[in-house]
């Protein structure tokens, strides 16, 4: 009875905070897609982008003078993630109107025209041309990698040293952490010392073998 008397109260107190923790309502969803379109046509999106990348560039440039000179250089990797990263959705998203399902943005994804994001694409270039090996780790699916290199191609990351797309055993984890440090995991067992992790998720930066990890906004969406 005593159970029942407190389990009673708990569930008023319960109603009681909840309904004042949402006293105002969450902004319209109209008015939230509208302001993610004026974030990106004012140039703030790709500007925010850069203040991260510029780190991240500063300090490749800084790790890999360091590195030449060790009587013994490393072999120094990056590690760049793709969508939101590398590659813009952005024309898709609004295509889709910031939804569609798992099969349209896939299809999407498939067609293979995303725009490089500029400031990406910058540290990719000073990367390659400072002798930092490059690989590309992705969420997306083993059956869109072919799509993915050649849409890279496309916009100017001509090449890498290695490829990682989400195998089929990785799909049904629904977070992407474990996945991406098993290939951080494999770049390192094949003997090079990934100095920065790049990417929108904080999937890109958790779980080590990665000596830095940059993480860029994407105010579109999350992914666990
Ligand atoms: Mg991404």
């Amino acid at each position: 009875m005593l159970h029942r008397r407190w389990f009673a109260c708990l569930m008023v107190f319960s109603v009681l905070t909840t309904s004042s923790l949402f006293a105002t309502p969450p902004t319209d969803l109209a008015i939230d897609k509208q302001k993610l379109e004026t974030y990106v046509a004012s140039g703030q999106y790709e500007q925010d982008i850069a203040a991260v990348t510029h780190q991240a560039q500063a300090y490749v440039l800084a790790t890999a003078k360091a590195n030449r000179q060790l009587r013994q250089p490393k072999k120094l990797a990056i590690v760049l993630d793709i969508d939101e990263t590398s590659l813009s959705n952005y024309p898709d998203m609004l295509k889709l109107d910031f939804g569609g399902t798992f099969a349209e943005i896939q299809q999407a994804n498939d067609r293979g025209d995303d725009p490089a994001i500029q400031p990406t694409l910058a540290l990719y270039k000073t990367a390659v041309t400072q002798g930092v090996y490059v690989f590309f780790v992705t969420g997306r699916p083993e059956s869109g990698c072919q799509a993915a290199q050649d849409n890279l191609k496309a916009v100017g990351y001509n090449a890498w040293q290695g490829f990682y797309c989400k195998p089929k055993a990785y799909q049904s984890i629904k977070s992407a952490i474990p996945y991406k440090q098993a290939m951080r995991k494999q770049i390192t067992e094949q003997g090079y010392t990934i100095i920065a992790s790049i990417g929108d998720q904080q999937s890109d930066l958790q779980g080590g073998y990665a000596e830095r990890g940059f993480q860029l906004p994407n105010p579109f969406y999350y992914l666990p």
